[in-house]
């Protein structure tokens, strides 16, 4: 669902009801005569709430017995006349907060979950959403004798996930060549990430890069790298298959170090080898990665070629 169609949704259950009232007028007009006595009736109970302690309650309980007569007397009408008894009522898709939200302040669950919704769209992982979660994630995809090692990324990871507290900045580095479920697993954590609250961002090293490019030329208060800086948890998928330069270094090495500052947690994936890692970037980049983030290499046969030969069997 849409934010507006989330934020339309108790006016529109409203105006149907609505219009369902002004049908049923038409069907039954004492209908219309009843809810204007309600209304009547409603009004005089407030006015009831000024009056001396003595006849106020006496009025309440006159007044109340009167409400619950006439809206009784509607309900059989309506019954009688082939409509259900809540007709004319509003049918709000969340009845607990009656589509407002919140219930007494509290945030109800159907808004959590809508939000959820939202910040894994904003995290770029709209795609890999449903697909790649840890109950899909299977070792059976791995040789034998990876897969001891495989299992036990797994279970490091769903509770990287489990723990995840956006506090203390604990980042991963997932090595190994393409279709090894690096990406899988860091979609995984990240939806979990999101279900818990937290803001996720997830991008390819080269779309970064191009967003502190971008940066540049901007004339806004709000920068387009900013969201790299401002998430509780920063995805960098594929690093190495960005475009290289000095000024990439600076960027990378800028984003890298204000997180690790900041305790801020990034995962970052690469088909790179340490070896090619430690060739291709600064010493002060590699240093950071290899003594500040726990490593994970991934083994096996390439999982997409064989998902993809298994199909074509
Ligand atoms: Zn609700």
């Amino acid at each position: 669902m849409s934010e507006q169609a989330f934020e339309k949704r108790r006016e529109t259950a409203i105006r149907e009801a609505e219009i369902r009232c002004q049908e049923v007028y038409s069907a039954i007009p004492e209908i219309a005569i009843i809810d204007k006595e309600l209304s009547e009736t409603g009004l005089k109970l407030f006015r009831a709430g000024m009056l001396p302690e003595v006849e106020r309650e006496a009025e309440f309980t006159r007044l109340g017995g009167l409400t619950a007569l006439l809206q009784q007397k509607r309900k059989s009408l309506l019954v009688e006349n082939g409509y259900p008894e809540d007709y004319t009522r509003p049918h709000f898709q969340c009845e607990k907060c009656s589509d407002t939200g919140y219930i007494r302040h509290i945030m109800c669950d159907c808004l959590k979950k809508h939000i959820a919704e939202k910040n894994v769209r904003a995290s770029g992982l709209g795609r890999y959403l449903d697909k790649q979660t840890f109950e899909t994630f299977s070792l059976d995809y791995y040789p034998e004798k990876a897969r001891a090692s495989m299992r036990d990324t797994l279970e490091q990871c769903r509770a990287y996930a489990d723990t995840f507290n956006g506090k203390t900045g604990e980042s991963l580095l997932f090595l190994g060549s393409t279709g090894l479920g690096k990406t899988h697993l860091s979609s995984a954590i990240a939806q979990r990430v999101i279900a818990k609250g937290f803001s996720v961002v997830y991008d390819s090293a080269q779309t970064i890069l191009s967003a502190f490019e971008r940066d540049r030329f901007s004339q806004s208060v709000n920068k387009p790298s900013d969201k790299y800086f401002d998430c509780d948890l920063l995805i960098i998928d594929d690093l190495g298959t960005e475009i290289k330069g000095a000024s990439a270094t600076a960027y990378f090495y800028t984003l890298i170090n204000t997180r690790l500052v900041a305790s801020k947690s990034v995962i970052i994936t690469t088909n790179l080898s340490a070896e090619d890692i430690r060739r291709q970037y600064e010493e002060r980049i590699v240093s950071r990665l290899f003594c500040e983030y726990s490593v994970y290499f991934f083994e096996g046969n390439d999982i997409r070629k064989i998902k993809i030969e298994e199909q074509n069997d």
